[in-house]
Parts: C-alpha cells; sequence; structure tokens
C-alpha cells in the first residue's frame, strides 16, 4: 500500500478520516471472516478520489471517461467513489478488482454487495469521529447484522437529504429498499 503516497494526495481531514475507516473495516474484516488485507487497502482508499471537489469532479470524471448522470451533475460529491475506483487502479496502482468495486460502490452502495464492499460501505458511516443520532445503533447492528446496519445507514442518509431539500440517487434508494428487503425476509 502506498499509504505516504494518499496522505500527499488528500487534504489532511480526509486522510485522517480514511485512516479512521480503516481501522474499524479491518475489525469488521476480522469478525465476518475475510482478508484483513483487502479491507484495509480498500478503506484506505475509499476516498482517494476527493483529491477534488465540486464543479472539478465533473470535469475530472469527463477526462477520466466516466459518463456524468444529472444528479451527479446537481451533486458532484456523487462522483468521488467512481472516480476514485479509476484512481485507485491508476495511481495506487491497485489491481484487485473487489477493492476497487469496494471504492466504487461505497457512496450509494449497490444491491446484492460483497462482505468487501458491505464493510467499506458501513466503515465510512461509523468510523470513530461519526456522531450523528442514531450512529450507535448501527455500529452494533454492524457486528451483527450488516445488512440491517446499511438499511439503516441508507435511511438515515435519504431523511437528511430529504430535510435539506436535496435529489435522492436512484441508486441510494434502490440500495435501501434491497437491504430492507433482505431484514424483512428474516
Ligand atoms: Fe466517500
Ligand atoms: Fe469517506
Amino acid at each position: 500500500m502506498h499509504n505516504p503516497d494518499l496522505k500527499k494526495w488528500l487534504p489532511p481531514d480526509r486522510y485522517k478520516h480514511s485512516l479512521r475507516v480503516e481501522k474499524v473495516a479491518v475489525k469488521l474484516a476480522e469478525h465476518y471472516g475475510i482478508s484483513k488485507e483487502k479491507a484495509a487497502a480498500a478503506a484506505l482508499l475509499h476516498d482517494c478520489g476527493r483529491y477534488t471537489k465540486g464543479e472539478k469532479l465533473v470535469s475530472e470524471a469527463k477526462k477520466l471517461g466516466l459518463k456524468v448522470s444529472e444528479i451527479e451533475r446537481f451533486q458532484p460529491k456523487l462522483l468521488h467513489a467512481r472516480i476514485g475506483a479509476i484512481i485507485a487502479r491508476k495511481v495506487f496502482r491497485v489491481k484487485d478488482k473487489e477493492i476497487l468495486s469496494a471504492i466504487s460502490k461505497h457512496t450509494v452502495g449497490s444491491e446484492n454487495m460483497s462482505m468487501l464492499e458491505k464493510i467499506v460501505y458501513i466503515a465510512d458511516h461509523i468510523e470513530s469521529d461519526r456522531r450523528f443520532k442514531g450512529v450507535e445503533k448501527i455500529r452494533r447492528h454492524a457486528f451483527s447484522n450488516i445488512d440491517r446496519a446499511i438499511a439503516e445507514s441508507t435511511s438515515l442518509m435519504i431523511n437528511k437529504l430529504l430535510a435539506k431539500g436535496f435529489p435522492i440517487s436512484e441508486q441510494t434508494v434502490r440500495t435501501r429498499n434491497y437491504y430492507l428487503g433482505i431484514n424483512n425476509a428474516k
């Protein structure tokens, strides 16, 4: 892992956040019996697409050959996950497809995620500095029922977006519905 490079690559706060995500992702990987090394790499690099923001993310995305959707144009931050997967491959030389996919999906999630993808997704929400209302419950669920933790995280995220009057990514809704469905079936 090119850890020192990432430190230079990201703004200091974002780098520190990445280290905290790595810490809890490794714990989750251990808990669920998947590769700690892969979880560490994916978590550490999950936000490597946040080296720039706003409109610049849109132009970066286009430069990297990504198709920018309407909602991504409205909320360029959404693009950092897909940009991050490309940067992880090109700049940080990550070849592992599972790691790249976990980076790519960490913001809006996806239906039927792999355990690595779920871990990076949820670790981002529950890292030690997250203090939003409801985080403790999600922290607990992350280790007992990660699907439920994902459903609750997406619900909270959607609530926040609604309160601000922001649009909601259709994929976030699909992710929530999928993981709610799984929980209902149990
Ligand atoms: Fe992110
Ligand atoms: Fe993050």
